[in-house]
């Protein structure tokens, strides 16, 4: 990732056109006036703290700060991708940031006002904040008068960590704004409207995560990981997101312009071209019937779902449901929310999967379950905090037997890593279907189908297990790749060494088919990889018949199995498995 600077005037005679390299996590070409979420209004809640909770409030301010030591490493990591005198100017930003973060001034200062005068943490932060800022104002010298803005930056980080929640969301927002930010978390990306924003780009974030996964769903044009983004940059300059190449042009210069427009015209023909295949049925050239679904995050994904032609939803991720909230959602409104879905798919199957929090998918209400400093992949996720907090569970599985029934509906379960927790849930289910029998609420028949996801390596082994007690299989290679290769998807600085085509991964995945045809149940694969058409011949010749992915990618999956012959892909699977190295695999997909 490279930063270059080219010395052409901008489109409107003013700035200087600038180039900036990242990750394209999400195809496509957005053009429009920027907005720095960093600039935007933050509002400050002020109340009370009882005697008994002046600890736990200054615990989570020293949280708030651990949080925001971290976020400046990984900023000022970034920051060496930089050249010259960019790079020195920022790492001395951040380094000051970081100065500041320690400083007993703030801290201290900070931690008294709690204590002392019973603040919440974050009108505390804000008025120490306030405080150290007038102090500069009184400093003769212009230099260190001008640092007061720097206080007043780390404030900030430090009341967003506190908050916790997105910021105040993107509603406000022209039509064909492209949004910047230093980092853009999944909650985020469930704020933005694509009637409003073009497209967006952060400093942090990898392209397997799912912010990356969100933006390609919302068939926004994205670019992860760009060092320098937000520097020297101001709200409305005009800026390129191309999505394809990665690349982020600030101030265009006229020619560029004129070609990114160009360029955008004929993605916009292509789609709409692709988009003549919805009603058409996925069959191989030999006959073979391949089910395409789609991925979903809420209720508003379900309309595109169906106008690209899917025969129903392979993945319903309900922590999305969660997000941006203090609160828990009630059962209610759980199944209300199901409801929706399963209506407005007249029929077709609707995969609900119960609560996937924890990495980096956060829920503020449940906050108290991630304790700071531990490996969040590794910990209290998924499945594993459903179980630990059983009303959870039992009130989420309560909605979804509600809206099973309305119309076909299976239960999926997160990072599933032993029989034992599929028994443990059934039991649950079973329990809940009783009591809501007998509260006379309306029910399905018979308990729906329970399957789980493969996505962790131990369960992908224990296939064979899994299948005698699972319903059915979704293999969910974006976490089954972070977990087998150790890379972190959402982590720009390893998302080079990220790759599902590692024969590691395509073993387990083969391991896991192979498991499921023996057991006769129902398998898909419900990963990033779905939605790849490079991937598709594989899939098939390994046994697949099943692929859920974002309803963008869909079309294109659509049209490569139209293209394929299901008996040659046998032969094409075949010599992969027999492959070594991922590079190899790659080469041998590219050319079939
Ligand atoms: C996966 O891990 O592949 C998956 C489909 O689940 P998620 O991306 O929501 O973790
Ligand atoms: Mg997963």
């Amino acid at each position: 990732m490279r930063r270059t600077s080219t010395q052409r005037r901008g489109s409107d005679g003013t700035g200087e056109e600038r180039v900036l390299e990242g990750l394209g996590v999400a195809p496509g070409i957005a053009i429009g006036p920027a907005y720095t979420r960093e600039g935007g209004q933050l509002t400050v809640t002020e109340y009370q703290v009882p005697r008994a909770r002046i600890g736990a409030e200054q615990e989570r301010l020293r949280g708030a700060l651990a949080k925001a030591g971290r976020q400046l490493e990984k900023l000022a990591a970034k920051a060496t991708a930089l050249h010259g005198a960019a790079a020195e100017e920022l790492g001395f930003l951040l380094e000051a940031h970081q100065q500041m973060l320690k400083s007993r001034r703030l801290v201290d200062g900070v931690l008294r006002r709690i204590a002392d005068e019973q603040r919440n943490a974050e009108s505390a932060v804000a008025a120490e904040i306030a405080a150290i800022e007038q102090g500069f104002q009184q400093i003769a010298d212009p230099y260190l008068r001008s640092r007061a803005q720097e206080v007043r930056d780390v404030g900030r980080r430090i009341l967003r960590n506190l908050s916790d929640a997105a910021f105040g969301g993107f509603g406000q927002l022209s039509p064909g704004t492209v949004v910047l930010a230093e980092e853009v978390t999944p909650a985020d990306t469930a704020l933005m409207d694509p009637a409003l924003v073009a497209g967006f780009a952060s400093v942090l974030g990898g392209a397997e995560g799912h912010t990356a996964i969100m933006a390609r769903s919302l068939g926004l044009p994205a670019v992860l990981g760009v060092a320098g983004l937000l520097t020297g940059m101001k709200p409305g300059d005009l800026v390129i997101v191309d999505g394809d190449s990665g690349r982020v042009v600030v101030n265009p210069a006229p020619a560029t312009l004129a070609r990114y427009r160009k360029a955008r015209a004929a993605q916009v023909r292509a789609r709409r071209d692709l988009g003549r295949l919805a009603s058409v049925a996925a069959t191989t050239q030999d006959g073979q019937r391949v089910q395409l679904l789609a991925n979903i995050e809420l209720p508003r994904d379900v309309a595109p779902a169906l106008a690209a032609g899917a025969e129903g939803i392979g993945l319903l991720r309900t922590e999305f449901l969660f997000m941006n909230r203090g609160d828990l959602p009630s059962e209610d409104e759980q199944a209300a929310m199901l409801c929706e879905v399963v209506n407005a798919m007249q029929g077709r199957p609707v995969t609900v999967r119960t609560l996937d929090v924890g990495g980096e998918k956060l829920a503020s209400a449940l906050g108290h379950l991630h304790p700071a400093g531990t490996n969040p992949a590794l910990g209290l996720r998924a499945i594993r905090l459903s179980l630990r907090e059983p009303q959870l569970l039992e009130t989420q599985l309560a909605a979804i037997l509600r809206a099973a029934a309305l119309g076909p509906l299976r239960v999926l379960l997160p990072m599933i890593s032993a029989p034992a927790e599929v028994a443990e849930v059934r039991r649950a289910l079973q329990r809940v279907y009783r009591r809501l029998k007998r509260r006379k609420v309306a029910l399905p028949e018979t308990l729906p189908p329970l399957g789980c996801m493969i996505e962790v390596p131990g369960a992908a082994l224990a296939a064979d297990a899994l299948s005698q007690i699972a319903d059915f299989f979704a293999i969910g290679t974006n976490d089954l790749t972070m977990y087998t290769l150790a890379i972190d998807r959402g982590e720009e600085q390893v998302a080079h060494l990220y790759n599902p085509l590692h024969p590691a991964v395509l073993r387990l995945i083969q391991f896991t088919t192979e498991a499921a045809l023996r057991a006769r149940i129902p398998i898909s694969v419900c990963g990033e990889m779905a939605g790849d058409p490079r991937f598709t011949p594989l899939f098939l010749g390994l046994g697949l018949r099943e692929l859920s992915m974002g309803a963008q990618a869909l079309p294109r999956v659509k049209r490569r199995v139209l293209g394929l012959r299901a008996g040659e892909t046998l032969a094409l699977a075949d010599q992969v498995m027999r492959q070594t190295d991922g590079a190899a695999i790659e080469a041998l997909l590219r050319e079939a």
